[in-house]
C-alpha cells in the first residue's frame, strides 16, 4: 500500500519527455523541504490514507499511453519494487522523478534525478539516472548544478530549469549560462504555461 496523494492522466510538463502522454501517481510524504517546493501539502504522508498497489497498477493500465510518472513528495521513502514490477507486468514504461535522497528500489525505465541542496542524492543513484534536471533560482545554483554534474554518466541528459515564482529573473541567468556551457539544455514547466495538470 502507497499513501496515494493523487493520481491523474496528463501529458509530461517538464524535461526529456515534455508533452508525452502520461498517467502520474504523486505518493505523499517527502522529508527535503525545499523553501519553493510547489507541492509543500504533499509533505505530510499522514494526510494520504493508504491505497492498495495494484488499485494503482489497475487504473495506471486502463489510459491508452501505457506510461507512468511516480513523482511525489519523495516517492523513494518507500519501497517502489511491488508497483513497478506490477506496472511492467501490464507492459507500463515506468518513469520516476526523485531528488535522490533516499535509497533506491524499483524497476525504471526512465529515472529523472532533481538533486536538492538540503537533501543530497546519495551516490548509488548518479551512475542510474537518464536525466537530471536542476532547479536554478540565482546564480549559486548552477554551482550546484555543476557539482552534480560532475557525478552522473556521461549519457545522462542535464536540463536547468527554472524555480517558477523566480522564472523571470531565472530564464535570463539560464540562457545565457547554457549559452556558453552548452551540455545544458533548459526545462520549462510547459504544463504551468498550458494550464494542465
Ligand atoms: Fe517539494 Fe520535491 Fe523538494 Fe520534496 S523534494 S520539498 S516534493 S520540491
Amino acid at each position: 500500500m502507497l499513501p496515494l496523494m493523487e493520481e491523474f492522466y496528463s501529458l509530461q510538463g517538464e524535461g526529456f519527455h515534455t508533452g508525452r502522454p502520461s498517467y502520474f501517481v504523486r505518493i505523499g510524504g517527502c522529508d527535503v523541504g525545499c523553501r519553493w517546493c510547489d507541492s509543500k501539502e504533499s509533505w505530510d504522508a499522514a494526510k494520504y490514507p493508504p491505497v492498495l498497489t495494484d488499485k494503482i497498477i489497475e487504473h495506471a493500465a486502463s489510459y491508452p499511453a501505457k506510461a507512468i510518472v511516480v513523482t511525489g513528495g519523495e516517492p523513494l521513502l518507500y519501497n517502489l519494487d511491488y508497483l513497478s514490477r506490477g506496472l511492467h507486468g501490464e507492459g507500463i514504461m515506468t518513469f520516476l522523478e526523485t531528488s535522490g535522497s533516499s535509497r533506491i528500489s524499483g524497476e525504471w525505465d526512465w529515472i529523472c534525478l532533481s538533486p536538492k541542496k538540503d537533501a543530497p542524492p546519495l551516490p548509488e543513484i548518479f551512475e542510474k539516472t537518464n536525466e537530471m534536471k536542476v532547479i536554478i533560482e540565482d546564480l549559486q545554483d548552477l554551482e550546484w548544478a555543476e557539482e552534480n554534474a560532475r557525478q552522473v554518466s556521461s549519457g545522462c541528459i542535464l536540463y536547468l530549469q527554472p524555480e517558477w515564482s523566480r522564472r523571470s529573473t531565472a530564464i535570463p541567468v539560464i540562457v545565457d549560462y547554457i549559452k556558453s556551457h552548452p551540455k545544458w539544455k533548459i526545462s520549462l514547466q510547459a504544463h504551468k504555461y498550458m494550464r494542465i495538470p
